[in-house]
């Protein structure tokens, strides 16, 4: 078997992205085609962790509109998370996967709580891992979990998942025909340009530490398994200038 182009991975999976074509919440064959994109790449050699958001249930931000107290609402967006994870950890088992889901809120009776090492053994013994409940922290988000997680257990990459964006363009590309797709662009670019990719603090945890970022369409089928072949998929975020 070839190895694959990353060793070992993050991939963020945002809330959004597993609610099909509903408006909230979740989708049994969403899940079903993701855990599928996922097996697909853990049964190629990568060891797979995988960061949920919870934006399909929750946002934090939108209740602190309402006057909740941020803190307290974004507690709230982190147990949506959980429930993500949880409905993931379920579909990939059911695709045949073994799952181990670690929580950065402690919540011992459904998952594990997050401990790296412990996440690490999993990975080295081809466990998929699902992180939960973003950083455990509020003001923050799951790309920055996202980030965050990948350079504690040493990935080679974070995967962003897009959900009908296949990279990353210098305009919405849903809004304007002619917005223009970047196959590379640096840290510092996507940074200074604020292109929506993955929110700024994130964005810096990679710059800084020499993180390549892939953003692709997770649902275009084999797209996931062609970046862990090697292929340019979506748009690649690195050092490396242009
Ligand atoms: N959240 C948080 N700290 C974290 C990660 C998430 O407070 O480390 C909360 C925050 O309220 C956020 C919500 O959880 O709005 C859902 O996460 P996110 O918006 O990142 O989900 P996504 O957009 O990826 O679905």
């Amino acid at each position: 078997m070839t190895e694959p182009a990353y060793s070992r991975v993050i991939l963020k999976m945002s809330g959004e992205s597993f609610k099909g074509d509903g408006e909230f919440g979740l989708d049994a064959d969403t899940l079903h085609f993701v855990s599928q994109q996922i097996k697909d790449i853990s049964d190629m050699g990568t060891e797979v962790g995988v960061v949920v958001g919870g934006g399909n249930f929750w946002r934090g931000a939108d209740y602190e509109q309402t006057g909740m107290d941020r803190s307290t609402a974004d507690f709230a967006g982190m147990l949506a998370t959980i429930m993500n994870a949880l409905a993931l950890q379920d579909a990939l088992e059911r695709v045949g996967v073994t799952v181990r889901t670690q929580s950065a809120v402690s919540m011992p009776s459904v998952a594990e709580p997050y401990i790296r090492r412990r996440a690490v053994r999993h990975l080295e013994k081809g466990r998929v891992v699902i992180f939960a409940g973003g950083t455990g922290n509020p003001y923050m988000t799951t790309d920055t979990a996202a980030a965050l997680r990948a350079l504690e257990i040493g990935a080679t990459a974070l995967i962003m998942a897009k959900n009908g964006i296949d990279g990353v363009y210098d305009s919405d590309p849903l809004k304007n025909p002619e917005a223009k797709k970047y196959e590379k662009l640096t840290h510092y670019d996507a940074l200074s340009q604020r292109l929506q990719a993955l929110d700024s603090t994130a964005l810096s945890l990679c710059m800084d530490n020499s993180l390549p970022i892939v953003v692709f369409d997770i649902f275009k089928a084999g797209n996931l398994a062609s970046i862990l072949s090697g292929e340019h998929v979506g748009t690649l975020i690195s050092d490396e200038a242009k």
